[in-house]
């Protein structure tokens, strides 16, 4: 196996992890700013005081990151991993890409908690008009959502017109079962659009 090294796209790594640290985006794994491989994870320590250390490293590519930062107050430690091992830097990466899959799965359960969990269809027929609320797109626990409507013709529209999706990157197309990623497409896509006001949550 190839050897870990921090001397790779150095700039790309500190942009990705600013970019990581300071938005609601907690997909994971990235994409590697070196070999461009869907294999970025990252792992951020506290140490106390809003203080800690972060790592981001390529399970493909072996390239990393390993730098002192500032921890972002959502940032929850993952209680099995031995802060111990992480000392040095070097062995921390073996250790952590070990469990790359649980601490992937840690950064989805952060989304789902910080990010948007109920985006609204409403009418908003004449500006005059309070608007009103047609239905709602509804993450439930499960990571599935759910349409639920004040009416049945109107939970049927809100159906009809998601039907296929909604306009994901690259010209996709993103399902209901995609669960938080179509709420935030969908928040998104029709933000400030006439009928599709949105609330989030
Ligand atoms: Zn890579």
């Amino acid at each position: 196996m190839s050897p870990w090294r921090d001397d790779v796209a150095r700039d790309e790594f500190c942009t990705l992890l600013a970019e990581i640290l300071s938005s609601d985006d907690r997909r994971m794994p990235r994409t590697c700013p070196a070999c461009k491989q869907s294999a970025i994870h990252a792992y951020l320590r506290a140490d106390g005081d809003g203080q800690g250390t972060a790592w981001l490293w390529c399970s493909d590519c072996r390239c990393f990151l390993h730098e002192g930062t500032r921890i972002p107050a959502w940032w929850q430690d993952i209680d099995g991993i031995d802060p111990l091992k992480l000392v040095p830097a070097l062995s921390a990466l073996d250790a952590l890409d070990e469990v790359r899959a649980d601490i992937d799965l840690h950064w989805k359960r952060l989304s789902l908690r910080r990010t948007v969990s109920v985006v609204e269809l409403r009418s908003l027929e004449s500006p005059h008009e309070k608007p009103e609320t047609w239905a709602r797109f509804v993450l439930c626990s499960d990571g599935h959502v759910r349409v639920v409507g004040n009416t049945p013709n109107a939970k049927r529209y809100a159906e009809k017109i998601t039907a296929n999706g909604v306009p994901g990157p690259r010209g996709t197309y993103v399902k209901r079962e995609a669960g938080l990623e179509f709420l935030q497409l969908l928040a998104e896509n029709f933000r400030g659009s006439r009928e599709w006001a949105t609330r989030v949550f």
